[in-house]
C-alpha cells in the first residue's frame, strides 16, 4: 500500500498496461506461428484479436498520459476527462468485436461448414484461455485499486476473450465426441454477452462525461465533514464537477450564525476547504453563506414562520428540502431556498405555491424564494 501511494497512479496504470501489451503480443506471436504451421485460419484470427487487445492497452497508456498533463491556459480544469474518452474508444473496440462475432456466427448457421480440430489447436486455445483469465482479473483488480475505468474495461475485454475461447474449446470437444456442431449457436450467445459488456463500459464513460449525480455516500460524507467544522450550522447545495479520476471540484452552501464577522467566516470557509481536500481529495472552490436567525435575537415571528414553512413543505410532494431560511425582521422580508424534485411537472410553480402559502399566513412579510435543483443527496 505504501509503495502504491509512493509510485503514483499514472506510473502504475502504465506498468499494468505494459504487462498487457507484452502478454498479448506474446500470445499473438505464439498463435500466429502455430496457426500458420497448422494452417488454421481460426487460430490466426485469434492472434489478430490478441493484437487488438495490445492496442487497447496502448490506448490506455495514451489516455493516462494525456489525462496526467498539467492544467494549462486553455484547459484550466486539467485533462482528466481524456481518460473517459479513451475508455469510450475501448468500449467501441469491444462492441466491434461483439458485432463482428455475431455476424460470423449467423454466417456459420446459414452456411454450415465442418471444422476439423486437432489436439494441438485445442491445447493452444486452452493456454490462451488461462492466460486471458489471469490477465483479465489482474487488469480488473489493478483498475479498481487505481480508480481507472480504462483498465477495468480492458480487464472485462480480456475476460470476454477467455469466455469466447473456452466456448470454442467446449464446442470443439463436443464436436469431436458427438459430431454435433454447436459452435455457431454458442457464438451468438457469446456475441450478445460481449455487446452487453461493451455497452455497459460505454454507458459508464458517457455518464461521467455528461455529469452524473454525485454518489450518495460521497455527498453525505462531504456534508458530514463540512458540518463538523466549527461554526457550520448546516451544509447544502453540494455541486461537484468531475474533470477526470481523482479530479473533482465544486461548491457548497453553509448556514452560519448571522452575527459572524467577515473575519470569522473567512477562517471558517478556509477550514472547510482544507478539511474536504484532505479527507475527500476534492477542491471546493466556493463556499456560499446563508445566515441563520440566532436564538438570542430571533423574534416570535421567526419561529412561527419556520414552523409554518415546515408544515407547508411537508404537504408539497415535490419539495425535497428547504434551507437558508432567513427572516429580515426590520424590512419584513424572508429569504429561503427550496429544493424541488426534477419529477415535478412545473418546478417554478411548486416554489411559487410555497411562497404564496407563506404570504397568506404572514401577510406582513415578503417572501423571496430561490428554486434549487436536486443536485446531490
Ligand atoms: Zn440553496
Amino acid at each position: 500500500m505504501a509503495v502504491e501511494q509512493a509510485e503514483g497512479r499514472e506510473t502504475q496504470i502504465i506498468r499494468t498496461s505494459v504487462v498487457g501489451i507484452v502478454a498479448n503480443v506474446a500470445l499473438a506471436a505464439f498463435k500466429a506461428v502455430v496457426g500458420t504451421l497448422s494452417s488454421s485460419i481460426a487460430i490466426v484470427l485469434d492472434a489478430v484479436n490478441n493484437l487488438s487487445d495490445a492496442l487497447s492497452s496502448f490506448i490506455t497508456i495514451l489516455g493516462t498520459k494525456l489525462a496526467a498533463k498539467a492544467p494549462d491556459h486553455n484547459h484550466p480544469y486539467g485533462h482528466g476527462r481524456a481518460e473517459y474518452l479513451t475508455t469510450i474508444v475501448i468500449a467501441v473496440i469491444v462492441l466491434g468485436a461483439g458485432f463482428s462475432s455475431f455476424k460470423e456466427s449467423i454466417d456459420r448457421i446459414i452456411h454450415p461448414e465442418q471444422s476439423s480440430y486437432e489436439a494441438v489447436m485445442l491445447l493452444i486455445i486452452a493456454v490462451a484461455v488461462v492466460a486471458k483469465i489471469v490477465l483479465g482479473s489482474y487488469f480488473k483488480k489493478r483498475g479498481r485499486a487505481l480508480d481507472s475505468d480504462t483498465l477495468v474495461a480492458s480487464g472485462a475485454d480480456a475476460t470476454m476473450d477467455a469466455l469466447v475461447s473456452s466456448a470454442t474449446l467446449a464446442a470443439a470437444l463436443i464436436n469431436m465426441f458427438t459430431g454435433l456442431s454447436l459452435e455457431a449457436w454458442l457464438g451468438i450467445a457469446i456475441s450478445i454477452l460481449i455487446i452487453k459488456a461493451g455497452y455497459e463500459i460505454l454507458r459508464e464513460a458517457l455518464d461521467k462525461i455528461l455529469g452524473k449525480r454525485i454518489d450518495t455516500d460521497i455527498a453525505m460524507g462531504i456534508k458530514e465533514t463540512v458540518c463538523g467544522i466549527d461554526g457550520v450550522l448546516g451544509a447544502y447545495d453540494l455541486v461537484l464537477n468531475d474533470y477526470g479520476p481523482e479530479n473533482a471540484m465544486g461548491s457548497i452552501h453553509v448556514e452560519v450564525d448571522e452575527n459572524l464577522t467577515a473575519k470569522e467566516i473567512d477562517r471558517m470557509t478556509r477550514s472547510i476547504q482544507q478539511a474536504v481536500l484532505a479527507k475527500h481529495h476534492i477542491s471546493l472552490h466556493t463556499v456560499g453563506i446563508y445566515s441563520v436567525n440566532t436564538a438570542c435575537n430571533a423574534t416570535d415571528d421567526v419561529a412561527a414562520i419556520r414552523a409554518q414553512l415546515d408544515q407547508i413543505a411537508a404537504a408539497e410532494p415535490y419539495v425535497l428540502q428547504t434551507h437558508g431560511l432567513y427572516v429580515e425582521t426590520n424590512i419584513k422580508t424572508v429569504l429561503l431556498d427550496i429544493v424541488v424534485s426534477f419529477d415535478a411537472p412545473d418546478r417554478e410553480a411548486v416554489c411559487a405555491r410555497v411562497a404564496q402559502a407563506l404570504g397568506e399566513a404572514f401577510p406582513a412579510y415578503r417572501f423571496k424564494t430561490t428554486l434549487d435543483a436536486d443536485i446531490s443527496d
